[in-house]
């Protein structure tokens, strides 16, 4: 029979790399309560309406990479509706904010999350079907300072702690800002002029950017093309002076606390509802796929999708490209897990009542061993001595031997691997001496 695999772009992960995913994330919930950041849990799908005005339509996400369907009505009081796996969170997160009315308290909403999302892209290496975000926003109406550059710094700076506390060694924070929506609007206008007499010589991408959204060209990464693009005029030019104050706040602040960056006038990021701060921190140890996590302001997306005004800022980590850059800064990052002991019960394979004895005693020392907080590997009474003294040494730091002898005596026989050195223990002193 045919067997199946795993969907292209989507795949297993499993022990002991699942150990390293737990850890990011362990690290990262670490941080977050530090930093006074609650959990959000969203749904995975979404009214397919929500990305395609919350992320944008003419972006790469919603016009080519979204898993939608139409889901048939189950009843007459339900329509037919267009869903969608969610490409992203922050949109959903903004819909569960205008939902619940989050903004009501006054109070600046600082939310994380983490977990699953799909784009439809061309799988290879850092770039899957289904993927893992860690990320964040800090969303609220204006009066509880949601706009201040101190919270778009704040932000930075607690990437650069959780990079580092994740030993995360060599990443690159990459900033620039889009300035406002007027401002935008002003640049694409420059921009589209400046393209118009270049274009025909640019790709077929950037010929119909330059009509639709002439910001997108910055993001070409055609090789032929990149010439041109640098003699563009810079969007720094093109912003008015607050936001060029806004933009200078976040740098003075990410410079007292010693948090470095470098200025790229290139960064205007896939997404439509960006506003002023864009950032990307990046790391040489993933090659082509080299974008750790992205993220900036986005003040006008709760109005996009019919909110109150609730400026934001956020960031996506993938959680994918975290993993791989901890493995290729160390090999040996996620090692096969040890157990404290490995239970070998000794049964005799003829006699089926003495088989039961062993095993039923050696679950229950199992069960008392791991009451009392150790880790603990459970044998089968019809092995042989040899077969369980390999597994143990796979699994475990220890053997404990339970046979017929040593359930009637209380005496256990121990060996610890590391030494070679065999012991006996009284089952009372067991729990003490499998802690050492
Ligand atoms: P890229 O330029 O690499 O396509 P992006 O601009 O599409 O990234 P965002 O939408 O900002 O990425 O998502 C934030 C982060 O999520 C990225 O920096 C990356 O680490 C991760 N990410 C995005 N798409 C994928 C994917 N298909 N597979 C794995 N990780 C991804
Ligand atoms: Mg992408």
């Amino acid at each position: 029979m045919a067997t199946f695999k795993a969907v292209r772009g989507t795949r297993d992960l499993l022990p002991p790399e699942t150990a390293l995913w737990s850890h990011v994330e362990e690290t990262a919930r670490r941080i977050f309560a530090r930093y006074n950041f609650g959990e959000v849990r969203t749904p995975i799908f979404e009214d397919t309406s929500l990305f395609a005005r919350g992320v944008g339509e003419e972006t790469d996400i919603v016009s080519k990479e979204l898993f939608r369907w139409q889901d048939r009505s189950r009843a007459a009081s339900e329509r037919d509706t267009s869903l969608t796996l969610r490409p992203e969170n922050t949109a959903g997160v903004v819909r569960a904010y205008i939902e619940h009315q989050l903004g009501e308290s006054g109070q600046l909403q600082k939310l994380f999350y983490m977990g699953p999302q799909f784009r439809r892209e061309r799988p290879q290496k850092g770039r899957y079907r289904q993927f893992y975000q860690i990320g964040a926003e800090v969303i609220g109406p204006p009066h509880a300072g949601s706009e201040s550059p101190l919270r778009d710094a704040e932000v930075l700076e607690m990437l650069a702690t959780l990079l580092d506390e994740l030993g995360i060694q060599g990443w690159r924070l990459e900033i620039n800002s889009v300035g406002s929506a007027a401002d935008r609007a002003r640049y694409n206008e420059t921009l589209r002029a400046a393209l118009e007499p270049v274009v025909g010589q640019m790709c077929e991408d950037c010929q119909r950017r330059a009509v639709t959204n002439p910001l997108r060209v910055l993001d070409c990464k055609v090789p032929e093309d990149q010439p041109i693009i640098d003699t563009l005029p810079k969007i720094a030019d093109s912003l008015d002076d607050e936001s060029k104050f806004h933009f200078a706040a976040v740098l003075a602040a990410l410079d007292a606390a010693g948090v470095a960056y470098t200025r790229n006038h290139r960064l205007v990021r896939g997404l439509d509802y960006y506003t002023r701060t864009t950032f990307e921190f990046t790391h040489g140890g993933l090659g082509a796929q080299n974008a750790l996590l992205g993220g900036g302001r986005y003040d006008g997306l709760s109005e996009a999708i019919g909110g109150p005004r609730a400026p934001g800022i956020g960031f996506a980590m993938g959680e994918d490209r975290l993993v791989l850059t901890l493995q290729s800064l160390d090999p040996n990052s996620a090692p096969a897990q040890r157990v404290q002991a490995y239970i070998a019960p000794l049964g005799d394979a003829r006699n089926p009542d003495a088989l039961n004895r062993v095993n039923a005693g050696a679950l229950a020392l199992a069960r008392e061993l791991r009451r009392a907080g150790l880790s603990i590997e459970l044998g089968d009474g019809s092995f042989r001595l040899k077969k369980s003294f390999e597994a143990a040494d796979k699994a475990a730091a220890r053997i404990v031997i339970l046979g017929e002898d040593e359930l009637q005596s209380g005496i256990l026989t121990v060996k610890t691997f590391a030494t070679g050195v065999q012991t006996k223990v009284p089952r009372s002193e067991l729990i003490q001496f499998l802690e050492q």
